[in-house]
């Protein structure tokens, strides 16, 4: 048994309330104090820190965007002298400049603490061996996943990214029984494993994966090819703090978020408002404790919603969903806000299609709007199943996402294929 939990001692809604008006004062004020950049925010949004008494003030304070990070390079927003600082970390970020980011000690201790709770949450024990098969960097935060377990008791093999026959190797002789992985590294693996005949060898019980999107076809195939007992989603930006920011629980009904270290507010990303409980939006966060670099209501551009109702695990900690895509692919279509990655979800629960998939938009000569989906059949799929697909389909969309769409299903391969992110939307409307 552990002696000790990662769990915070909170028991009600309304302490872990309470807890975060305190953060989200102390934030500012620290802030204020420590960062001219914020707080110069500040005094032009005409909100000074002692001006916040409740939760519900968050609304008042101006936001923070990616911007400000860059316009800051190459220490933005420090908003504590610089020998305080122990550690940087820096997005490799595709557009615009770097993200860099800056941590204190208490920063470090916070994060790996927090992240030993993952490991909790996840069900592992003091005699669990994870092998963590992400980048150790400047870029990436393998240390994290390492020093957040070393925290919580189990043994750590920091393997690294890549190097399948490696993996495999450890796998075997340590007889891992975690690992953490990219999705598309752990079905490489998981091929690998396969191809090799060493499913019967290994120990494998665990999977968490981190920072990138994985879908559901995906997840399954390496559940079923290492006979996993669970996989997990680990959440994480470099801006706040890294990965380990949460986790789903063993039921995987959504993420539960550490809300005793950071505030997520989820806002329609156009009129920056918070959308109804349940529905998608914008992840917005506040932090709560982060010294080096405190983020106030910045803007993450990563869409998720929050999950209503309680976990049957108990914990009072709230969850949000996998990330649905970023707010910068946003469709209005109808006045209705659509994401590809919903499209995306609806179509993964459709039997004899494949995972690529279009989104057409047109105005036709009657000045409305349609969308057509053009979708792939399955590789071993016949076309004359076509129409009984696209009726299936069809009906999904219009329950799921409220929209009425044409549906094409089209030939296995004919749509292209590109191993940076495809071009899913066509839209030809003025
Ligand atoms: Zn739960």
């Amino acid at each position: 048994m552990m002696a000790r939990t990662f769990m915070p001692s909170i028991g009600s809604i309304d302490e872990l309330r309470e807890l975060q008006l305190k953060g989200l004062q102390w934030t500012l004020s620290h802030a204020y104090k420590g960062s001219p950049a914020y707080r110069k925010k500040l005094d032009e949004a005409g909100v000074h820190p002692e001006s916040v008494r409740s939760l519900e003030d968050i609304a008042k304070l101006p936001f923070t965007t990616a911007q400000d990070l860059q316009e800051g390079y190459p220490f933005p927003l420090l908003s504590v002298p610089f020998e305080k600082v122990v550690r940087i970390h820096a997005s490799s970020g595709t557009t615009g400049k770097r993200k860099v980011l800056c941590y204190t000690q208490k920063d470090i201790d916070d994060w790996t603490h927090f992240f030993a709770r993952c490991y909790e949450m996840a069900q592992l024990n003091a005699e669990d061996r994870v092998q963590i098969a992400v980048g150790y960097g400047l870029w990436t935060a393998g240390i994290s996943f390492q020093m957040g377990c070393e925290k919580f008791g189990a043994m750590a093999i920091p393997a690294g990214p890549g190097n399948l026959d490696m993996q495999c190797q450890f796998l075997v002789d340590f007889q891992s029984s975690v690992m953490v992985a990219t999705a598309s590294m752990g079905l490489l693996l998981a091929e690998e494993v396969n191809r090799r005949g060493l499913q019967d060898k290994i120990n494998l019980k665990k999977m968490i994966f981190g920072s990138e999107r994985s879908s559901d076809a995906m997840r399954k195939r390496i559940k079923e090819l290492l006979a996993l007992e669970h996989l997990f989603d680990i959440p994480g930006m470099t801006e706040l703090y890294g990965p380990g920011t949460g986790l789903d629980c063993k039921y995987h009904t959504g993420i539960h978020y550490w809300a005793d270290y950071y505030i997520l507010e989820i806002l329609d990303p156009d009129t920056l408002k918070p959308v109804p409980d349940g529905e998608t939006g914008e992840m917005v966060v506040t932090t709560l404790r982060k010294e080096a670099v405190p983020l106030i209501r910045y803007r993450t551009r990563d869409l998720t919603r929050m999950v209503p109702g309680e976990c049957p695990c108990g914990s009072i900690l709230p969850r949000h969903d996998r990330i649905l895509g970023r707010s910068d692919d946003m469709i209005i279509f109808r006045a209705v806000n659509i994401y590809p990655g919903q499209i995306d979800h609806v179509l993964s629960g459709v039997e004899g299609i494949g995972s690529e998939y279009q989104i057409h938009l047109e105005r036709r000569e009657d000045g409305r709007d349609y969308m057509t989906l053009k979708v792939e059949r399955d590789e071993g799929t016949d076309p004359s199943r076509d129409p009984e697909l696209s009726r299936k389909i069809k009906e999904e969309i219009k329950k799921q996402i409220l929209v009425s769409a044409e549906v094409e299903l089209v030939q296995y391969g004919s749509l292209p294929r590109s191993e940076r992110k495809s071009k899913r939307v066509f839209d030809t409307r003025e």
